[in-house]
């Protein structure tokens, strides 16, 4: 037995030096600096926004895909904090990284509220572990209790066709799912973005009220957004899309651009080597072929 605990320490301390920090709890909640009430949730590399009111919680996305007992860590979490119920539970948008796990929450008497266009898709896939919404939005909602504004706004396609833009306007904070990454280059998930109309989404968040933004993945060393990030972001867009749609033009789609094309004053930012196949891709999609 010891001479087991010898050799995993040895291998332990094998590991180059990345591997000694030390290792974060998967599940985590911390309080957004400067408010009285609104806090983070974090299983692993994804995270939540909860907002606790003198008159209950109000929860985000229960980010449980692939994580069985998820939902029932977020409760839990927020029963840590509170004894509040838990009156509303309210989905960002339809994928399931982010919704999937959400019957705790149903379980402790919260409602569901996503935008129409989520529980659309929702119904058709049926899937076991994602609890339809009990309401639906379309435009724009605000939610009042126990004090706490939060103004729910759709600015149309962008990173899916059902993100809904949580803002608290007192807070002067936003909470933005997988729009905007963070301090990284896009990836993955440009598979089902919708290039142009998200540059619009952009703009209209940039006409938005707001100094810090909490985005459903943590940025570098879990700092929050700016307002930077989203203009950042958006020059990348930009940058990307005039790129690839002279090549396009060319005839140059998918290849030779998504085998030689490189955005070097992007190189710098996280992501780019595993997320710029994707970007190049979804922008041969617009400019070669039209979708
Ligand atoms: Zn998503």
């Amino acid at each position: 037995m010891r001479r087991n605990i010898f050799a995993v320490l040895a291998i332990l301390f094998a590991l180059p030096v990345f591997a000694q920090a030390p290792a974060r709890p998967l599940i985590q909640t911390t309080k957004v600096d400067g408010t009285e009430g609104v806090y983070i949730f974090r299983n692993g590399g994804h995270q939540s926004m909860f907002i606790v009111t003198s008159d209950g919680v109000i929860a985000t996305d229960p980010i449980a895909y692939g994580r069985p007992t998820g939902g029932a860590d977020y409760v839990a979490e927020i029963r840590k904090v509170t004894s509040q119920p838990i009156k509303l539970l309210i989905y960002s948008h339809h994928h399931y990284d982010r919704i999937a796990g959400g019957k705790a929450f149903k379980d402790a008497g919260a409602t569901i509220l996503a935008h129409k266009q989520a529980k659309v898709r929702l119904e058709k896939l049926n899937d076991p572990f994602t609890p339809l919404p009990d309401e639906v939005m379309g435009d724009s909602k605000v939610i009042r209790m126990g004090g706490t504004i939060l103004e729910l706004s759709y600015v149309g396609l962008n990173h899916s066709d059902s993100t809904l833009v949580f803002r608290l306007p007192k807070e002067r904070l936003l909470f933005l799912v997988d729009t905007v990454p963070v301090g990284a280059f896009p990836g993955l998930g440009m598979i089902d973005f919708y290039p142009l109309e998200a540059e619009e989404g952009m703009k209209q968040i940039l006409a938005m009220e707001w100094d810090r933004m909490i985005p459903g993945h943590p940025g570098p060393g879990d700092r929050l957004g700016t307002r930077s990030d989203v203009q950042d972001q958006l020059n990348l867009l930009r940058d990307a899309s005039d790129a690839v749609k002279v090549a396009a033009r060319e005839g140059k789609c998918w290849n030779p651009v998504e085998s030689t094309m490189k955005l070097p004053k992007y190189e710098s930012w996280p992501n780019y080597a595993n997320g710029l196949p994707y970007v190049l891709r979804r922008y041969c999609g617009l400019w070669g072929r039209g979708t």
